[in-house]
């Protein structure tokens, strides 16, 4: 198995390389590990002390979970594997406040995580809105979870296509396959003749439509596979295929100790 890197966002915590000499069930347990096996934080509990803003406590809860915070899986760890057995400790569980009362709206920001190192990823993502006389103050327990236990704890989106070459012969009406093409830049009319741009080709969604219009065109597939990785801000793209590259070796021991 080959990895050949496409395209790093490091930024926005995009990652795509190519995946040669595999298949399509290593491509899927590499994808269902990443949104359902991979820890990230989560907000799981709160403790309200004041809240007399629009939304009410359930709502605020929600919103809180779903808003991502950066995590550094070298210093939690899950619940059902720390040392404290479950009661919660330092290792399990970030403790966060948030405190506010000040007219308008009360941001990500504005809360105090008690690690420096794993606040939330979107400071100015906003959780409640406040009108004149109104405050919220809570105190939140964020925890390691899993996306196959609640999509909170999903720590992004990953996904693969099939890798294909385009071969184009004497194509009758160039300018038809480049306009109705969904992907753009894909193709490109050069003296009346269609061309393909060799490094937008991995954009193609192969969906026929180049094939239908002319039968001079031709998909072929290569046998790799795009793969493409999407943080949603709690870890990089590239921790996220780390750790899941982990948890399947983990796995695999399991299963050799238990035969
Ligand atoms: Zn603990």
């Amino acid at each position: 198995m080959k990895l050949e890197k496409l395209k790093e966002e490091k930024k926005k915590g995009k990652i795509t390389f190519l995946l040669k000499d595999s298949d399509e069930v290593f491509a899927n347990t590499i994808r269902r590990l990443v949104m359902e096996e991979v820890p990230v934080l989560a907000v799981e509990d709160l403790e309200i002390k004041d809240n007399n803003s629009a939304l009410y406590d359930e709502m605020v809860g929600l919103r809180l979970g779903l808003c991502p915070i950066k995590t550094d899986l070298k210093s939690y760890e899950l619940k059902e594997n720390c040392k404290c057995g479950g009661e919660g400790c330092a290792r399990c569980e970030l403790k966060i406040t948030l405190k506010s009362g000040k007219n308008g709206y009360v941001y990500c920001e504005d809360a105090v995580s008690t690690d420096p190192k794993c606040t939330f990823a979107y400071p100015k993502m906003p959780i409640v809105k406040l009108l004149p006389k109104q405050k919220v103050e809570m105190t939140l327990t964020a925890v390691l979870g899993k996306g196959k236990d609640h999509a909170k704890w999903i720590p992004g989106l990953a996904f693969y296509k099939r890798e294909v070459n385009i071969k184009v012969g004497k194509v009758a009406n160039p300018e038809q396959i480049v306009q109705q093409c969904p992907a753009p830049g894909i193709f490109s009319v050069k003296g009346n003749k269609l061309e393909v741009n060799s490094d937008k080709v991995h954009d193609c969604q192969i969906c026929q439509k180049c094939v239908e219009l002319d039968e001079n065109i031709s998909l072929e597939e290569t046998g790799n596979f795009i793969f493409s990785l999407e943080s949603w801000g709690q870890l990089a793209g590239k921790e996220m295929l780390h750790h899941a590259a982990e948890i399947l070796v983990a796995k695999v021991d399991e299963m050799e100790k238990l035969l």
